[in-house]
């Protein structure tokens, strides 16, 4: 359902251009739950964007579900982001005065609004934090606030999941338990691509795609 073809991406540096990405091909699959490894400054975040639709190639090209994302126009690769992906990041963005609750709303702006609060309600369910549904952002745990963030990511029911360093601000145990969580949601259904440089969570995902210098190292 993900596909990557000769992708590159290369950044300005100076009067020079600095090769993030390097002919990258790779295929994931309906239904997998992969990781993509590699030390700091591999390109593990600039291929994980590109694939949300979050930045552009500099060249190549990226399938999902065999859409050419970036023959989209701005609007129609919005509404990509919006509907197809969810994104989970490192650090949590949460507004940190509203509650568990609004903040999961947030993404439903567009939905129709007598079924924003059932949906959000849902999504808050499902990541283990109803107890905590009218508390506010800066009330919770770390790994709380992750639960959130990930129940903002799943509230428009996106059929892939890419999450860059979920564990990367917490604790091994609490890190362990927000890796069940994903892998609960990927029993359910969802794709969902991993970055990380933490090998201790490698035991959850499918199957493991390793980075380095920009380029996907073959085993
Ligand atoms: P990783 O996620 O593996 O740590 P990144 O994808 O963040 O790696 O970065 C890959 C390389 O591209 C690094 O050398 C980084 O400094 C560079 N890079 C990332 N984003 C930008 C940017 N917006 N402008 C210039 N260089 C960037
Ligand atoms: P913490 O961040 O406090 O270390 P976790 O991220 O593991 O803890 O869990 C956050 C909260 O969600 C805790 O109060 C925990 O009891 C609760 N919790 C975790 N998993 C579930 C679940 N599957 N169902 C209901 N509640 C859960």
């Amino acid at each position: 359902m993900i596909k990557v073809e000769n992708l590159y991406k290369y950044y300005p540096m100076g009067k020079e251009k600095y090769p993030a990405l390097k002919n990258i091909n790779l295929s994931i699959n309906k239904g997998e739950f992969v990781a993509i490894i590699g030390p700091s400054g591999s390109g593990k975040s600039t291929l994980l964007n590109i694939i949300g639709g979050l930045d552009k190639p500099s060249e190549g090209k990226v399938y999902v579900d065999g859409q050419d994302i970036f023959k989209l126009n701005d609007a129609r690769i919005s509404k990509y982001r919006n509907e197809k992906i969810g994104f989970v990041f490192q650090f949590f963005y949460l507004e940190p005065t509203y509650t568990v609750l609004e903040n999961v709303m947030l993404p439903l702006i567009f939905s129709k609004s007598n079924s924003r609060e059932l949906k959000a309600k849902e999504a808050i369910e499902k990541v283990g934090l109803t107890h905590k549904i009218g508390n506010k952002g800066n009330e919770l745990s770390g790994g709380e606030r992750q639960r959130v963030a990930i129940a903002r990511a799943i509230v428009n029911n996106p059929s892939i999941l890419l999450c860059d360093e979920p564990t990367g601000n917490l604790d091994s145990k609490t890190g362990i338990s927000i890796m069940n969580l994903l892998k609960a949601l990927n029993k359910e259904g969802k794709t969902i691509v991993l970055v990380t440089h933490n090998l201790e969570y490698l035991s959850f995902v499918d199957r493991v795609i390793k980075i380095k210098d920009g380029e996907l190292e073959v085993n």
